[in-house]
């Protein structure tokens, strides 16, 4: 047993989930693992609620509730009081809803700012809410390294996933949002690989949205509800266009007219997910017992065991760290080598689980609660043996899935 599980103050999470023997899971960045809590709620949700207690369940089973209540959740790991965050549809259907209604807060600013390495689908979201604006808005991108110098007074909204899904470099969440508002523009953060790696503030950041998903980290299940948080001081202000009835001050009045919610749920569209968001609500709960602190703690020294195991095995020159330094990067190491397909698939059938994003990065995603310093040291063993021997040239290892 390696000494540094022994101490570990998260050991006993393990047990919380469902994982397959003689495996390591190095990619809960991209779908964490079953929590057998999530298990138990699918089977006494879709038999028991849906089965036997049918439409009465969004009442007898607080249905109706579950999008404010399971956002709260969220926003009890994110550092958002009650009432800013909800639960629904998926990040990009999120993102038109929220950089929709920042723009319609900063009129005579035309400018969305992002980063061109951010997550393609962030990009596409502005695209298509600036054509369908007509073309009166602009997309503009700023370099990550220097926020700062990007910013100017034509801006509406700075759009950032704070940390980069390849590279894993983090931003500074306190710092960029003053900056951002020192300039006068609205600061939109994509919490996707930050919720339930590290801590977040939103709150105390003074954060004025964000965005995440919730299949990550949070281990809600392929496909699980995103959320949004919009800071309790906007809400007044905030109008999304996606107007659907789920979102209206009094759904069940049935009224011709729309009315916004006052709060938080005026995010809603259509009728949740109960399936889906129940599951997620079920594997929430596995973080019931901890800190993010502890999280983000474990996540360190992980990080930190993983590139020593890989100094003693001589594997540091063979495979380029491109994450950065500790203090500014996410649960997450990404390496660059020219076969890092190869090799991560040559992992992959020795039962270590990474991923590899284009065009040439093995990324290796550390999450706290089930991972064990053990696994570790079985990973990088494996993988020395495959660049050792070369074994990543063999041909099962170089056809393209779909999925990578
Ligand atoms: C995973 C991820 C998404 C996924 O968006 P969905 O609409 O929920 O599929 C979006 N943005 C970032 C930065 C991501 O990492």
């Amino acid at each position: 047993m390696n000494h540094n599980d022994k101490q570990d103050e998260l050991a006993h999470k393990r047990a919380a989930f469902q994982l397959p023997k003689g495996k390591v899971y190095l990619d809960g960045n991209s779908l964490g693992p079953l929590p057998v809590a999530a298990r138990e709620r699918a089977r006494e949700v879709v038999e028991g609620q849906w089965g036997d207690d049918l439409i009465s369940s969004w009442n007898t089973h607080d249905w109706i509730h579950l999008p404010a209540t399971v956002g709260d959740k969220i926003g009890a790991l994110t550092g958002a009081a009650p009432g800013q965050v909800v639960c629904c549809d998926s990040i990009s259907v999120n993102l038109f809803k929220v950089l929709s209604a920042a723009l319609k807060m900063r009129p005579g600013r035309h400018v969305i700012a992002t980063t061109r390495d951010n997550f393609p689908t962030d990009i596409y979201m502005v695209e298509g809410l600036i054509e369908q604006l007509s073309d009166a808005y602009e997309l503009r991108f700023i370099d990550e390294q220097d926020i700062a110098g990007g910013l100017s007074e034509d801006i509406a909204v700075v759009m950032l996933t704070q940390v980069n899904f390849r590279t894993g470099f983090k931003h500074n969440m306190q710092q960029v949002t003053q900056q951002v508002h020192d300039c006068g523009g609205l600061m939109l953060w994509d919490l996707a690989h930050s919720a339930g790696a590290f801590t977040v503030e939103l709150d105390a950041c003074k954060a004025d949205f964000a965005v995440g998903c919730t299949y990550k980290y949070l281990n809600g299940g392929p496909g699980a509800p995103a959320f949004i948080y919009v800071a309790r001081a906007h809400q007044q202000y905030y109008r999304q266009p996606l107007s659907g009835w789920m979102g209206h001050a009094s759904p069940f009045a049935f009224l011709p007219g729309y009315e916004p919610d006052e709060g938080i749920r005026q995010n809603l569209s259509g009728t949740p997910g109960i399936i889906g968001m129940s599951v997620l609500d079920a594997a929430l709960s596995v973080f019931d017992d901890v800190s993010m602190k502890q999280i983000e703690t474990k996540s360190r020294a992980l990080m930190r065991y993983f590139l020593q195991c890989l100094e003693t095995a001589g594997l540091s020159d063979v495979l380029t760290l491109v994450s950065p330094h500790e203090d500014c990067r996410g649960s997450q190491l990404a390496f660059r080598h020219p076969h890092s397909y190869a090799i991560c698939q040559a992992w992959i059938d020795e039962g270590i689980i990474a991923d590899f994003r284009a065009p040439d990065i093995l990324r290796v995603g550390f999450a706290p609660l089930y991972l064990r310093f053990t696994d570790l040291d079985d990973a990088v063993r494996s993988l020395a043996a495959i660049v050792n021997e070369k074994r990543y040239e063999r041909p099962e290892f170089n056809q393209k899935n779909m999925v990578t």
